[in-house]
């Protein structure tokens, strides 16, 4: 069965779409540890990253490089923090994460956005890809 992030990919099921390229996808996550939280994806449907193929991992290293950069361009946080975790959602995904304290990378304290405020965020972020 496809995962829910193929079903984004494939237009089956909506997402606010940050940036997109052949290969790899970013958009918002839809229960963000604080505004801007972008996950990254490879459209290849791959459950762990380290089986990930060499070309593919690099590859979603550079794409989410290019989508921190200007998610650190438009929201106001001290870093963008990267992590990889995947116990939800079985196919890679880099979560990006606008950082100001250190509750801001736990998963443990989220913040909620108004489909208006998703649809103006991911459109700026998208707007500063390179
Ligand atoms: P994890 O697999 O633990 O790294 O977390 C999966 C992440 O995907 C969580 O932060 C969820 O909020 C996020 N997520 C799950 N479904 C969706 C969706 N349909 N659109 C955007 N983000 C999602």
């Amino acid at each position: 069965m496809p995962t829910i992030f193929t079903k984004i990919i494939n237009g089956e099921i909506p997402c606010f779409k940050v940036a997109e390229d052949e290969n790899f996808l970013a958009f918002l996550d839809i229960n963000p540890n604080a505004k801007g939280h972008t996950l990254c994806i490879p459209k290849k449907e791959v459950d762990k990253i380290l089986d990930l193929d060499e070309e593919t991992y690099i590859g979603l290293m550079a794409f989410s490089r290019k989508v921190g950069k200007a998610l650190q361009q438009t929201v106001a946080c001290k870093r963008v923090g990267m992590s990889v975790i995947g116990l939800e959602v079985p196919h890679v995904h880099v979560h990006l994460i606008p950082l100001n304290n250190m509750k801001d990378i736990t998963f443990q304290h989220k913040v909620s956005l108004s489909d208006k405020e998703f649809t103006d965020l991911a459109k700026a972020i998208g707007a500063k890809v390179e």
